[in-house]
């Protein structure tokens, strides 16, 4: 019995069918209910021999469905077998007076549930006439009944109602079932989907972070070789190495950014930020590379912006980062200029416009619709030379459609592109930003900070579990003078600071046995410390604008990504010593 039910109801075969078997099941088991219940009350030998028949004609259209191809033939054809006994059942047990109606209302319920579609619409229209005939019928010429006894009428309605409660429990309870069968199956491809997500997302950042410690080395390495050596040929192979290594890093960011988005792990954070800041940010991160091809890069700010606006500032500046790098990537003389302006500001909300025209290679029209899908580089002929992956363009859509943007493209093919970007911000302060001199900020980007030379009072300790980190940080700060002191593990430099005073610690994140995290707590509460107010700066490949932030909750003063130049080191220890009164003589660290 359990076996049958199992096979009946088991959820390898389609929720339909174990439906149609299930209800065919019950509709069979009333059949043989009311055939032996006719028997025994001595009913009439016409309608016993009638169930008979129409039972094993019933049970064989089934088994025969239940088999074949033609499934939904085969159940519409056992709905109207089953329901074409009810009225003979009907008269031959008194019509309404016997326990024929509430079977009646089950036959109905049997068609509507095994029909589809159009099957379903004629069969149940065609059943509910043929009811009504017959009850019409019935109450024109009563004759025409099979009057049974009082008491009998009473029992047969008592044992239909029972049959039909029955019934429709079975089927309640089945829905019940493949419901929660069903929920368990959600439930367990929700973890399964959680689980894939989180090891795919461990798996994304220990790639980015495996890979970044190397590169770190590639590159702080090879800035020294740039600073130190005058021979033409070695500086030109190092200027390779810088190009090869930024594309490495470029394409680290974008696969992690991609994995992100693909996962819904990334997240528009936003805060109040200074329209000019920001733009001066972009200018020199962007300014250098057009000048070194020759191109004349130019902005245009339309002074009456407002100057603090509230929105996602580092995912703003990575998409007009991404469109200007592909400006100058794709120019190869000429102009690129960054336009920024507001379309309206209307309730608080500035619409925010970023034009970037370039006079470069240009865009085939029937090419502009693609230019957004993930991994499509367009127009092989002119771009397999250049540098790319393919991806900034579908990550630059998918940030704006975060942030309710949206970008729009123009080229002419052979003269020159312009994307045109709109971002809604909020208007933080509405002074205007004036006229603002860019040009300023580029010199600034450009300079050695003139601070290098005033650090050789500094004392430094380098923490990283990679010894060609430390040799990479010490060669980087060298020009400084700066006294710097190294160590390999989170117990080691707990073991310095106890010993020596330091202005600032440079700490990796990820280490064996303790790491910077734990470690800065610990410098800071040590017992006989002498670094509790040492400025402590995280120093880590572990890269993102939401990792920036946590570490410096955790009590960080600075935040710096591997790869790191020297320019920006420098920098940071200017930020963070270099106040008014270390310049006149006093330490920025211990007191
Ligand atoms: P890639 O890493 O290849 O630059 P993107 O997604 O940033 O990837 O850009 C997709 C494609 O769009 C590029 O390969 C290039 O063919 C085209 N493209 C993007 N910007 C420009 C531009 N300013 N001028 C000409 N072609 C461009």
């Amino acid at each position: 019995m359990r076996n049958s039910i199992g096979r009946i109801l088991s959820p390898d075969i389609p929720l339909k069918q174990r439906l149609f078997q299930l209800l065919s099941a019950i509709a069979l088991a009333e059949f043989i209910i009311v055939t032996i219940y006719t028997v025994l009350s001595g009913g009439n030998r016409e309608h016993i021999v009638i169930m008979l028949s129409g039972t094993a004609m019933f049970t064989a259209t089934v088994a025969f469905t239940s088999r074949s191809e033609k499934k939904r033939f085969g159940a519409t054809v056992s709905g109207l077998l089953y329901f074409s006994l009810y009225p003979i059942t009907y008269f031959a047990s008194g019509g309404m007076y016997g326990g024929a109606p509430s079977v009646f209302a089950f036959a109905l319920v049997y068609v509507f549930l095994v029909t589809e579609k159009w099957e379903r619409v004629v069969s149940l229209s065609l059943c509910i006439l043929v009811s009504g005939i017959c009850f019409s019928t019935a109450y024109l010429h009563p004759e025409l009944l099979d009057r049974h006894t009082v008491k009998a009428e009473h029992i047969e309605s008592f044992l239909s109602v029972c049959l039909v409660t029955l019934l429709l429990c079975s089927l309640f309870a089945f829905v019940t079932e493949v419901y929660r069968a069903e929920n368990r199956i959600v439930q367990k491809q929700k973890k399964e989907i959680l689980e894939l997500n989180l090891s795919q997302k461990r798996f994304f950042s220990s790639m980015s972070h495996e890979i970044r410690t190397p590169v770190n080395a590639i590159i702080g390495l090879n800035e020294m070789n740039l600073r130190e050596t005058l021979a033409e040929e070695v500086r030109e192979n190092s200027l390779n190495i810088e190009v090869a290594s930024k594309i490495l890093l470029q394409t680290i960011n974008e696969i992690m950014d991609m994995s992100k988005l693909e996962t819904g792990r990334m997240e528009i954070v936003a805060a109040d930020y200074q329209t000019t800041a920001m733009l001066s940010d972009i200018v020199n991160m962007t300014w250098l590379r057009a000048q070194e091809k020759g191109l004349d890069f130019r902005v245009e700010a339309d002074p009456s912006l407002p100057m603090v606006l509230h929105g996602d500032e580092v995912r703003i500046r990575q998409i007009l980062l991404n469109v200007i790098t592909n400006a100058i990537k794709y120019t190869k003389k000429g102009s690129v200029v960054l336009s920024l302006g507001c379309k309206k500001a209307e309730e608080g909300i500035a619409l925010m416009t970023y034009d970037v025209k370039d006079t470069g290679i240009g865009i085939r029209q029937e090419n502009i619709p693609f230019l957004f899908d993930a991994f499509n580089r367009v127009d092989a002929s002119q771009t397999h030379t250049i540098e790319g992956t393919g991806l900034g363009l579908s990550i630059v859509r998918q940030l704006l459609d975060m942030m309710e943007g949206s970008v729009h493209v123009e080229s002419v093919y052979g003269k020159g592109t312009t994307f045109h970007i709109e971002i809604p911000q909020k208007i933080v302060d509405r002074t205007m930003i004036g006229k603002v001199d860019l040009k300023r900020d580029v010199k600034n980007a450009l300079e050695k900070p003139e601070s290098s030379r005033k650090m050789s009072a500094l004392q430094i300790l380098a923490v990283d579990d990679t010894p060609m980190n430390l040799m990479v940080v010490k060669k980087l700060l060298k020009s400084t003078d700066a006294r710097i002191d190294t160590a390999e593990s989170g117990a080691e430099a707990l073991k310095m600071t106890a010993q020596n005073r330091y202005d600032v610690i440079l700490m990796d994140h990820q280490m064996p046995e303790m790491d910077g995290i734990e470690c800065l707590h610990r410098i800071r509460e040590q017992t006989d410390g002498l670094c509790h107010n040492s400025k402590i700066v995280c120093l880590t490949a572990n890269v993102g604008a939401e990792l920036e932030k946590q570490y410096l909750l955790e009590g960080f003063d600075g935040y710096l990504e591997k790869p790191v130049r020297g320019n920006t080191l420098e920098k940071e220890l200017a930020r963070l010593c270099l106040s008014p009164q270390l310049e006149a003589g006093a330490s920025c660290g211990p007191e």
